[in-house]
């Protein structure tokens, strides 16, 4: 049995993540203190309040975790789920701080919890215990725009995210930086536009890459490109579904959608807009009038497939079903859903393995972007944007003299352009998601190190050292 095992044998949620980190740290020469420094996680609250639902008080149990402080403020989602524990939100706390070094994202990682199924809660009582949540992380000081900012994570979305900025503003009025105590909230109270898709749309930009690596996609058989690829993707919440409409959008082919109650599959692809409407109207993907139906949900995942794309929750591929995975490319959108005895077989099979700590990595970009703009008080591209258009009209006339040549009003209106929020946004998440893939890679053929997962671990715990060196901690 490994120090990282239980006494039943098996690994908790943050063993797994202990395991990945021990197998990159291998790679690098530091004193070992120092690197259980970085493990350990920092500050755990864990807290329980009082909350009248109906005629009845609930006690509510929540949790806020600090993995990291070599960077401030920390940042990490809250989750909103029955399943919430201790062990789950270190790990996911733990999961952000290595997300953010190899994104070059500087703060430390953070996650929220409260145990509670949003799904049979009314919203006016998701509105109380929120809105207490945030009191109870004002009153210890684990929130504010320098201290800790969270996001959405699975179960809360804009909605939660603005109940916090508001409950915050009102203990904290005067504080003209209240804005950016926390992302993911709606444009219209100083959110980022792009920042609800960009987890997905970042999931996307990196399989993208991968897809364009010819050496990469002849080791697992494929051709070059994402044109044509069959997919199938396990949750159709925000990252799921955003995934899957990029992914469909791109000419991939979706063959099947995975959520709690079933999936549904068809070999020539399903529309992804036509399956979230029907999921809308009819409360379940089931029964979509082209697909047939698969009542075991996790069945879906043992389909023949390219690329798998897990996208609900964690440790959905475990040692039982990893042998029946057929799919050539994983890409971990969800936060830890192989497990490290899965992860062993999938490797063993040539599996090529996307890891969660830079592929789910777009949502906490965005959200930088969005702390930035809240904390500069002034939205992306209103400095540049006619600024830019005056030089390309400038440009164009030029370019119209010169060649003697007519250009078309579509033509015109691509070229005039100026940059608006969403643009900037879409093209700092697309770089930052292409340079970090070649950066694991590299560093990956450059220590002949196995595998992306633990390629992407020493680049980021790499990246840690060096900020804790640059602050005069270690020596
Ligand atoms: P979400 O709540 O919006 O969506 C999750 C979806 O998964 C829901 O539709 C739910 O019904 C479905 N689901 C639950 N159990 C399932 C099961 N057993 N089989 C199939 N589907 C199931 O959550 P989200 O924000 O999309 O987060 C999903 C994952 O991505 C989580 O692991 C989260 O930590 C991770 N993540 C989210 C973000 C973000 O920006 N939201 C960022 C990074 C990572």
């Amino acid at each position: 049995m490994s120090k990282n095992q239980n006494k039943t044998g098996s690994y908790s949620f943050f063993n797994c993540i202990e395991k990945n980190f021990d197998k990159a740290a291998r790679f690098i020469s530091i004193e070992k203190g120092l690197l259980e420094q970085i493990k350990a996680c920092n500050s755990v609250y864990r807290m329980h309040f009082p909350v009248k639902i109906g005629k009845e008080i609930k006690v509510i149990e929540a949790y806020r975790v600090q993995h990291s402080h070599h960077k401030l403020p920390c940042k990490g989602g809250i989750r909103y789920s029955m399943k919430v524990n201790q062990d789950e939100i270190m790990t996911l706390a733990a999961l952000m701080t290595y997300k953010c070094a190899i994104v070059d994202v500087p703060f430390g990682g953070a996650k929220g919890g409260i145990k509670i199924d949003p799904q049979t809660i009314s919203s006016e009582n998701i509105e109380k215990i929120t809105r207490r949540y945030t009191s109870e992380l004002i009153k210890k000081n684990f929130i504010g725009p320098g201290i800790d900012v969270p996001a959405p994570d699975y179960g809360t979305g804009e909605r939660e995210m603005s109940w916090i900025f508001d409950t915050f503003l009102s203990l904290r009025s005067g504080d003209v930086d209240a804005l950016a105590c926390v992302t993911g909230k709606p444009v219209s109270q100083g959110g980022v536009r792009g920042r609800k898709e960009a987890t997905g749309l970042g999931v996307f930009y990196g399989i993208r890459e991968l897809c364009h690596v010819k050496e990469d996609m002849y080791s697992v058989g494929l051709d070059v490109g994402l044109v044509g690829k069959k997919i199938i993707i396990q949750g159709l919440g925000n990252v799921g579904y955003h995934s899957a409409s990029f992914f469909h959008e791109s000419g991939a082919i979706i063959i099947a959608l995975a959520e709690r109650e079933g999936a549904i599959y068809n070999e020539k692809g399903l529309n992804v807009s036509k399956v979230f409407l029907h999921l809308k109207n009819n409360g379940s993907i089931l029964n979509f009038p082209e697909a047939k139906n698969i009542e075991n949900t996790e069945k879906a995942l043992e389909l023949e497939c390219d690329i798998l794309i897990p996208a609900a929750l964690e440790n959905v591929i475990h040692k039982n079903n990893a042998n029946r995975i057929k799919a050539k490319i994983i890409g971990e959108a969800a936060n830890g859903p192989i497990t490290p005895e899965a992860d062993e077989i999938l490797d063993k099979k040539g599996v090529i393995i996307v890891p969660d700590i830079y592929l789910n990595a777009g949502g906490v970009t965005v959200s930088y972007f969005e702390w930035l703009k809240n904390l500069s008080h002034v939205r992306y591209g209103r400095m540049e944007k006619k600024f830019r258009e005056n030089v390309n009209a400038e440009f164009l006339k030029v370019i119209e003299t010169v060649c003697k040549k007519k250009i078309s009003i579509e033509e015109k209106k691509m070229i005039l352009r100026g940059p608006r929020e969403i643009d900037l946004v879409r093209s700092g998440l697309e770089d930052t998601m292409i340079n970090g893939f070649h950066k694991i890679r590299d560093l990956k053929k450059s220590l002949k190190i196995e595998n992306m997962r633990t390629a992407a671990f020493v680049l980021s715990i790499n990246k840690i050292i060096d900020s804790y060196e640059k602050l005069g901690i270690f020596p």
